[in-house]
């Protein structure tokens, strides 16, 4: 594949680059592009147990090629960071791009295998696809290609691809900003999710996470009398864990419209005309959850209740060993996701009222949600360089569910966007994608994708 034979040409014309100039990479950065993605998939760096490492000196072995010098850092054995710096004249902060390197286990149901990079009618199938370890490839790519134009630059361009994102940083980004804060000090950071078209109305919008919400893991236990199963008891441990787990998940935790919701809702809101009322009544409480309900694109309906309110799901139940004996404990895991502010902080007690007294609670992980301001001048390049690459685009300021390594870097003292261009045709939700079977990315939407964060972090960091 090559620009000149049509990368941006796809005989459909279904990505905003078809028919239009070639970009500023060459084609053979494009394709080696390419092939580093495929590499990275063909690596299983499913966390756990994650074994970051050959990943890491894979991308190490491309960045040297380019006489980059990247290191490895461990915290623990095989849990593998990267950092390389390209560098400025050092006239303003440096600029961080950063990726995970680690993967979600991939389970069963693929049509393509999880780990074999097959692409099929353009779409490149495995595990880390959109998730993220196109950015991982794309990220290289981009350092490789200003070290091979010796690209002059004001600030520098600071590459972290990290280990153990999804089982929540402990020996990626927090361990870096716990040990080795200096080498990894940046003004800014591109990091996970953003950048890609949401197709509504006939607009293409491109959210920028600005926000993102908190997280609260917790271990519900409850306790009761063990004994034979033949002889039942009037309260167990299991009966008491099963009632707490239902009246949790059957009351829904009360909507609250936090400040980057509202940007978020509003900008969303302004683009869609008369459709765009349905998106303002989500920002008064009492008509959310009918609107919710009402809202004929599920997906779109999931995001935005989670945009809303605290939620909590209950992910891992465990008790009791044999058919015949009475279990003396029974655990659940409980996922929450707290909103920025007040209301997060409330979530501990939310839980509380719902599950009743007899649950002690055990917290495994836990970090306030962070957000910041769009008004920087980052964020009007990025949405100057997804207007170059698609003048259509409608760019608004976002706040995602999940969580992603800025909640590390955000201690740092770096301001964090979420910008992980891709391309996606009409009808591929993005969101869909992530930690599902046939993971996959549209080749020419990675080729674009590609092209628009090179422009974006050439461009911010020769100028602004
Ligand atoms: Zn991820």
């Amino acid at each position: 594949m090559s620009t000149e034979s049509g990368i941006w040409m796809s005989g459909d014309g279904r990505s905003p680059r078809a028919g239009r100039s070639p970009g500023k990479l060459t084609a053979e950065i494009h394709e080696e592009a390419l092939a580093l993605l495929c590499d990275l998939l063909r690596i299983d760096t499913t966390n756990p147990p994650g074994n970051e490492r050959p990943a890491a000196e894979l991308c190490a072995e491309a960045l040297r090629a380019e006489g980059l010098e990247p290191k490895l850092l461990e915290g623990a054995k095989d849990r593998t960071n990267l950092i390389c710096r390209y560098r400025g004249t050092g006239e303003l902060p440096p600029l961080m791009l950063t990726a995970h390197l680690d993967v979600v286990p991939p389970g069963d149901g693929w049509t393509h295998p999880p780990f074999e990079a097959r692409i099929v009618d353009g779409w490149l199938y495995g595990r880390g696809a959109i998730d993220m370890k196109n950015h991982v490839a794309m990220c290289v790519t981009v350092l490789r290609a200003l070290a091979r134009e010796k690209a002059r630059l004001r600030r520098d361009v600071l590459l972290v691809l990290v280990a153990d994102e999804e089982a929540g940083c402990t020996w990626g980004s927090e361990w870096l900003v716990r040990n080795h804060a200096d080498k990894i000090r940046a003004e800014y950071a591109l990091g996970e999710i953003g950048g890609f078209p949401l197709h509504m109305e006939g607009r293409r919008i491109y959210p920028i996470q600005v926000a993102q919400k908190g997280v609260l893991w917790l271990r519900a236990r409850t306790r009761g009398e063990g004994g034979h199963g033949s002889m039942p008891r009037e309260r167990t441990a299991v009966g008491d864990l099963v009632r707490a787990v239902s009246r949790l998940v059957r009351r829904p935790m009360p909507i609250e419209v936090t400040p980057p919701a509202r940007e978020f809702l509003d900008a969303l809101a302004a683009q869609l005309g008369p459709k765009g009322a349905a998106l303002r009544a989500l920002s008064r409480p009492w008509l959310a959850r009918a609107v919710l309900r009402a809202l004929p694109d599920r997906s779109l309906a999931r995001t935005l209740r989670a945009l809303l309110s605290n939620t909590v799901t209950v992910n891992v139940l465990r008790a009791g060993e044999k058919t015949n004996v009475i279990p003396r404990a029974a655990e659940a895991e409980i996922d929450c996701r707290t909103l920025p502010g007040k209301a997060g902080e409330k979530a501990m007690q939310q839980i509380r009222d719902r599950v009743g007294p007899e649950v002690e609670f055990e917290v495994l992980q836990q970090a306030p949600a962070v957000e910041f301001t769009s008004k920087t001048p980052l964020f009007e390049s990025l949405a100057a360089a997804i207007r170059r690459a698609d003048p259509e685009a409608v760019v608004i300021p976002y706040m995602i569910p999940g969580f992603t390594d800025a909640l590390a870097f955000a201690h740092n003292g770096t301001t964090c966007y979420g910008f992980t261009p891709v391309y996606l045709p009409e009808g591929v939700v993005f969101a869909d994608l992530y930690h599902n079977v046939d993971e996959r990315i549209w080749v020419e939407g990675f080729h674009f994708g590609l092209e628009l964060l090179y422009d974006a972090v050439r461009t911010f960091c020769a100028e602004g």
